[in-house]
């Protein structure tokens, strides 16, 4: 699971609460190390020369004449979860990740053995408190 997903990731018992998220293993994904080309013509280097310069007043002084590229934030790359529990903190439901895979299904929907082995295998990465009161079962 893209760690980026949480943000749009929601608890589906209460449909609002945001997830957070325990991480028992993770990997960063070479895969979103996209390089995108720079399509800018010759012609509009003056302009952005220009940009830079008005940046920079606004900046610190000290800035580097080598601002970062726009794309930066493409090449930044993604981190996957491998393992791990996303937990809605309003009704105390957890949800597993395994194999890179988020499984938020309703409570009716659940696979009670497998959630059950799943805390077995990671009890020791979640905290007491928490794993005494998850719902809707714990070990
Ligand atoms: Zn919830």
């Amino acid at each position: 699971m893209n760690k980026k997903l949480l943000d749009i990731l929601v608890c589906p018992f209460d449909k609002v609460s945001s997830l957070e998220l325990f991480q028992f293993k993770a990997k960063t994904n070479p895969n979103s190390l996209t390089t995108i080309a720079d399509n800018e013509e010759p012609d509009s280097q003056k302009t952005l020369t220009n940009k830079k310069q008005n940046d920079q007043k606004t900046r610190e002084p000290s800035t580097s004449t080598n601002s970062p590229p726009i794309s930066e934030m493409n090449k930044e790359p993604s981190e996957i979860v491998e393992e791990g529990l996303l937990l809605c903190r309003t009704c105390l439901r957890f949800y597993p990740i395994t194999e890179e895979i988020p499984i938020i299904l309703p409570d009716e929907l659940r696979d009670k053995k497998k959630d059950i082995a799943f805390l077995k295998t990671w009890n020791e990465s979640i905290p007491i408190d928490l794993l005494k009161n998850l719902k809707p079962w714990t070990l």
